[in-house]
């Protein structure tokens, strides 16, 4: 057998240099985690070799007898998990999820009512450049000027105006507890139905560490690969009596082919995901980016809302008279990784926005505590004082090295891969 190394150092180099980075970086983007082994063993496997469309009983293909195993076990371990009568393993990504319930329970023209994007929401949450924006009639809700938080009263407001079809629950960038019981009240006196997004912070949801949508929620869509940790993909959780729409929906609706190599990952993911050492995980998630917060606000920056009851945290950088791009690329090349973002009520266009969106899951994974936080926040906090000087960023960038060492990332993957690169 011919290694790919041999056969294609290009792309080896690419995944070699990008494992590096992932190792040697500050890792803040609150979408991302660092997967264990187990799921990229899976998710690497022979099983992406093997068409299985339609359902584990009900293929269309033969020789599904392994792979309905493993997405029988998928769904069961979902269920279990998040304690909900059925479950779809099949979305190929959060926008496929989200995509699917749409398909499923909506007319093109009918009203949902779902959260600002630029107040935190999601682009398939009826952005107008998504689908979810020009096939639906949107009607956005936001925070509250005053404490940045969801504002029910508006929404209930909002709802009573419109009457939505939909009311799409659950955010990108939004550091705070979602009232999900009264996002259930507002929908049962208007004649809506629900939809939960809990893609960030469904790790915390799984270890009881944020409020529970399913009691609550119709429809419950999620990433896998966010707080969860699981391969990058999607999931539907729903009462049973919708599940056979919602499977129709995923397939023949919107998909063809399950990925079953990443169900497999899923699966694995999710029995991780029931293990105690992953509630303390999930834990230590929550108290980093507290630490993260109080930190940056002790150096006199404003936290969005005051702070973070989950896993993230903006930060507002209009009173620095710093934009979230120039901040973004100075701490990118002192190889702390952050994304820019449009704080509520943001002056300045998306491209370039007044903030900085950081989260804990991924430095959290690798065993970093609230003392590299400390760390952090002064390489953060020197890098943004010192705009534009080179030199802070070279000393910082060194420094970040440091710290990465003693956290080693994938060390056996690296490893091997060098052998074959020098
Ligand atoms: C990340 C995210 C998604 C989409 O996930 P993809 O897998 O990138 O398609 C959907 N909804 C919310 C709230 C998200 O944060």
């Amino acid at each position: 057998m011919k290694h790919l190394w041999e056969v294609d150092p290009e792309i080896f180099r690419a995944i070699y240099n990008e494992t590096k980075r992932q190792h040697s970086n500050v890792e803040l983007i609150a979408s991302e985690n660092f997967v264990e082994m187990l799921v990229l063993e899976a998710q690497g496997s022979v099983l992406t070799n093997k068409y299985a469309e339609g359902y584990p009983g009900a293929r269309w293909y033969g020789g599904c007898e392994y792979v309905d195993v493993v997405e029988e076990l998928a769904i069961e371990r979902a269920k279990e998990l998040f304690g909900a009568e059925h479950a779809n393993v099949q979305p190929h990504s959060g926008a496929q999820a989200n995509m699917a319930i749409f398909y499923a329970m909506l007319a093109i023209g009918d009203k949902i009512l779902a959260m600002n994007l630029a107040h935190g929401g999601h682009l398939t949450h009826g952005h107008r450049h998504n689908f979810s924006g020009k096939y639906f009639e949107v009607i956005p809700y936001g925070v509250s000027r005053d404490n940045e938080r969801l504002d029910y009263n508006e929404i209930m407001d909002l709802a009573r105006k419109h009457s939505p079809k939909m009311i799409i629950v659950g955010a990108s960038a939004y550091p705070r507890i979602i009232d999900f019981k009264a996002i259930r009240e507002i929908a049962d006196k208007t004649g809506a139905f629900v939809l939960v997004d809990m893609a960030h912070i469904a790790g915390l949801i799984a270890t009881g560490l944020h409020p529970d949508p399913v009691p609550y929620a119709e429809f419950v869509t999620t990433t896998t690969h966010k707080t969860l940790r699981g391969p990058r993909a999607g999931m539907i959780l729903c009462q049973k009596r919708f599940a056979k729409k919602v499977d129709a929906a995923i397939f023949p609706g919107i998909q063809g082919g399950p990925l079953m190599h990443v169900i497999a990952a899923k699966a694995v993911a999710f029995k991780q995901a029931m293990q105690p050492e992953f509630k303390d995980y999930q834990k230590k998630v929550v108290n980093n980016a507290k630490y993260l917060a109080s930190e940056l606000a002790k150096r006199g920056y404003r936290i969005v809302s005051g702070g973070t009851d989950n896993h993230l945290l903006l930060v507002d950088l209009a009173p620095r008279n710093i934009t979230g791009k120039d901040a973004a690329e100075a701490l990118d090349r002192a190889r702390i990784t952050v994304n820019k973002n449009l704080i509520p009520f943001d002056l300045k266009p998306p491209t370039v926005t007044s903030g900085i969106r950081l989260g804990s899951p991924s430095i959290t994974s690798r065993g970093m505590g609230t003392d590299e936080v400390i760390k952090i926040c002064s390489f953060i906090d020197r890098v943004l004082t010192s705009l534009g000087n080179e030199k802070i960023v070279e000393t910082v960038k060194k420094e970040v090295e440091e710290l990465t060492e003693q956290f080693p990332l994938y060390e056996s993957i690296r490893k091997e891969m060098k052998k074959r690169i020098d």
